[in-house]
């Protein structure tokens, strides 16, 4: 069976040019010592707005692969996909998050919802989970609660994982199943629940990404409560623990936490919590790879700087429309954003501090960075005109992109 690694780490590439500046910071990491292995992900909804193809995921990442002779496991996951948009990545990605957001509060079938509850008495009562502080205490009542929120979700990612196995073959490929992209979080108990239909469904789920609390925006730091953070991750973890002992689930479940990118504040707790329990994990990030190129082309000057600056234009005069597909996902202040105007008179630095995410920098700006991280679409419309500067910028361009992923994520996560 294709086994996910203790730890794995996703990175997006948006225009498929960065795999061997991301793959060098992994390479880094190893030689202080941690295996990570590097999972690159991009969502139906970006390949959508690029117009990209999932293949040239697989072949930008196989071609840094064999440049940098990288010999150890990698992956291309097909992110949030559902059944009907699962088909065009079966050919090239190998793990595949099983997107089921959207059934949850979906009542299954009564009859279902009953037999769950029957079949499992166990829920019932007083759980005492090793690793949870005080024991879980459930009703019938909640348990049926629960499983009439999450039963249809499960039976839905049984349903695509069925499909998955019969095209790719059994064994063949990792399963994740995400539930993050909805508005409530998880809690331990109903993780619990979901576990167990998961394992009633027949999935062999490798990853499981739920909803944490707080607020997880793309491409900035997290948002709430950080001690209740921690107590929900450790609480998650021995949850799993105990499902894949009590449910038979694979041994290499772990967590995946769908960070958005930059949570800067939860990675020393992450470390902490993986140290302290010996649980793997597998953290996925937003694509904010092609902001260091942008970085990169600002710091470049010239033709780079320039169409950076073109990019912040065109954004800054449809904010509206290229914010709505995130819309639950950003916060950004517009009173903060500078004008057209102001940035173009700027320098590289100035521009590259205002995005590169030093949250403590004067210059940084986290409304700018967030309303750039979801204008991708703009330098796709800027075409070759884009992908040709990024080329000619490579030793630059690259540079942020290895130092962003091993200095800013990596480091704080895995080493110290
Ligand atoms: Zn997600």
């Amino acid at each position: 069976m294709l086994t996910i690694e203790k730890f794995s780490f996703g990175v997006g590439d948006r225009f498929a040019q960065q795999a061997k500046a991301q793959l060098k910071a992994f390479q880094i990491l190893a030689r202080d010592g941690v295996d990570v292995s590097p999972v690159w992900n991009k969502s139906n909804r970006e390949h959508t707005f690029i117009g990209s193809e999932p293949q040239s995921v697989f072949d930008a990442a196989q071609e840094a692969v064999k440049t940098l002779n990288w010999k150890k496991p990698w992956h291309v996951d097909a992110d949030h996909i559902r059944l009907e948009t699962v088909d065009k990545y079966l050919a090239s990605s190998d793990f595949f998050t099983i997107d089921v957001a959207e059934s949850i509060g979906k009542r299954a079938s009564a009859k279902d919802v009953k037999a769950f509850v029957q079949r499992h008495a166990e829920l019932v009562g007083k759980l005492k989970i090793p690793g949870v502080g005080a024991p879980l205490a459930t009703t019938r009542a909640d348990v049926e609660r629960m499983a009439g929120k999450y039963l249809l979700a499960a039976q839905e990612a049984g349903r695509i994982y069925n499909h998955i196995v019969a095209k790719k073959g059994k064994g063949k490929f990792i399963a994740e199943v995400s539930m993050d992209e909805t508005d409530l979080p998880q809690t331990p108990p109903e993780l619990l629940v979901i576990l167990a239909a998961l394992a009633d469904e027949k999935v062999r789920v490798q990853t499981i990404a739920p909803k944490f609390t707080g607020r997880f925006n793309k491409g900035v730091d997290y948002v709430g409560n950080l001690a209740q953070f921690e107590q929900e991750f450790s609480d998650d973890l021995a949850v799993i623990a105990h499902a894949v002992s009590r449910y038979r689930l694979p041994a290499s479940l772990k967590l995946s936490v769908h960070s958005g990118s930059d949570k800067f504040s939860l990675y020393p707790i992450i470390r902490r919590v993986l140290q302290r329990t010996g649980a793997g994990v597998h953290v996925k990030t937003a694509g904010t790879t092609w902001l260091e190129e942008i970085i990169g082309l600002a710091e470049a000057g010239g033709d780079g700087l320039a169409l950076a600056k073109e990019i912040y234009t065109s954004a800054r005069s449809h904010v509206d429309e290229l914010c709505a597909p995130y819309a639950s996902v950003i916060d950004i202040d517009m009173g903060k954003l500078p004008s057209a105007e102001t940035v173009a008179n700027w320098d590289g630095s100035q521009f590259a501090n205002a995005v590169r995410h030093i949250p403590d920098h004067p210059d940084f700006n986290s409304s700018m960075r967030q309303l750039l991280h979801v204008s991708f679409k703009l330098a796709a419309k800027a075409g070759a005109r884009y992908t040709e500067l990024l080329k000619t910028n490579d030793h630059i361009v690259a540079k942020q992109v290895t130092q962003n992923l091993y200095i800013r994520h990596l480091k704080p996560l895995f080493v110290a």
